[in-house]
């Protein structure tokens, strides 16, 4: 495309919420014949909230939140926020007026996995199956069994454990964005494949992948495993694309001959990306190869 053509596809873009960053990526976004989604925050709202909760022991309910909240009272993470919501409504229904969190020390996030910390003398570990292998924690039967009775519902099952204990469990659900499905059926109309990575469970991500109409799903991924999956795909001669919003999905975005970053998302993501979409809808990924697929016609 000319300069000019250039111009105008960004100008117009901006005017509708879409950063084009460089001419480089709208020569390259209408020849994309793959896009590769991440799933918390891109392909869902991003705000999880505790659903259901189960204790496996005889500890009180509101102390279980209280510990967990205590470890996770320092993470960003989308999980931990819903976690000390949770925490502070229960308190406020068993009629507590203290939005006090529990002092906690030694916290360590585990990417993909969790975090740990020491809340009031004891190790709490707030994650998933990975976590507590890592730290030796032994899964009951029981534990299991309410696991995958919660990812079949699409929810995310965070395990607690004390003093490597499994004491209890929060059902965590975030809900798809309105608009995921249409605008992965229209993609698939316009010849694009739709395909999931996430650093979810399996059992989780394919049930949101069936509810959100994408057939190919990678899960329990790392950040790491994200860019490798865009490099096979890129190694059969595709060109790829990536939509994603976390500092997870970051090698990803410049891996991706297109990498497309949602507004809402962070920092990092968004300055990794080649494109911006500033609504954070996956409606906008359309008008993203649109602008490209009319911007080198026209010079055709
Ligand atoms: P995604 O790729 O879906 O954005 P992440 O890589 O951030 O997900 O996390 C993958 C999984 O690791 C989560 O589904 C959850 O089971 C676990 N996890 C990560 N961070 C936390 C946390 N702060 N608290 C509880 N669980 C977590
Ligand atoms: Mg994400």
């Amino acid at each position: 495309a000319t300069p000019t053509a250039v111009m105008v596809a960004t100008g117009k873009g901006a005017s509708q919420g879409v950063l084009i960053k460089g001419g480089n990526a709208l020569e390259k976004a209408h020849k994309v014949k793959a896009i590769i989604f991440d799933k918390t925050g891109t392909l869902t709202v991003g705000k999880p909230s505790v659903v259901q909760t189960k204790v496996f022991s005889n500890i009180p309910l509101l102390e279980l939140c209280d510990l967990a909240a205590g470890s996770e009272a320092n993470s960003e993470h989308p999980l931990s926020k819903a976690i000390v919501e949770y925490t502070k409504k229960l308190r406020e229904q068993y009629g507590s007026h203290s939005d006090h969190m529990m002092e906690s020390k030694d916290f360590e996030v585990h990417p993909g996995a969790g975090v740990s910390a020491n809340v009031e003398g004891k190790l709490v570990l707030v994650g998933n199956k990975r976590l507590m292998q890592e730290f030796e924690v032994p899964i009951s039967s029981e534990v299991e069994g309410y696991m995958s009775e919660t990812e079949e519902l699409a929810r995310t099952c965070v395990l607690v454990a004390i003093n490597r204990t499994i004491c209890g469990a929060l059902a965590v659900s975030d809900p798809l964005k309105p608009e995921a499905g249409r605008a992965i059926s229209y993609l698939t109309s316009m010849g694009i494949s739709s395909i999931m990575v996430t650093g979810d469970n399996w059992a989780t991500a394919k049930s949101i992948a069936k509810e959100v109409g994408i057939n190919t799903v990678f899960a329990e991924i790392d950040p790491v495993g994200k860019a490798e999956k865009i490099k096979d795909l890129q190694m059969q001669g595709l060109t790829v694309a990536m939509v994603g919003d976390g500092i997870n999905d970051s090698p990803a975005l410049a891996a991706a001959d297109v990498g497309l970053a949602i507004g809402a998302g962070t920092d990092v993501a968004i300055e990794a990306a080649d494109i911006v979409l500033m609504r954070s809808s996956l409606e906008d990924v359309i008008t993203a190869i649109d602008l490209s697929r009319k911007t080198l016609s026209r010079i055709r």
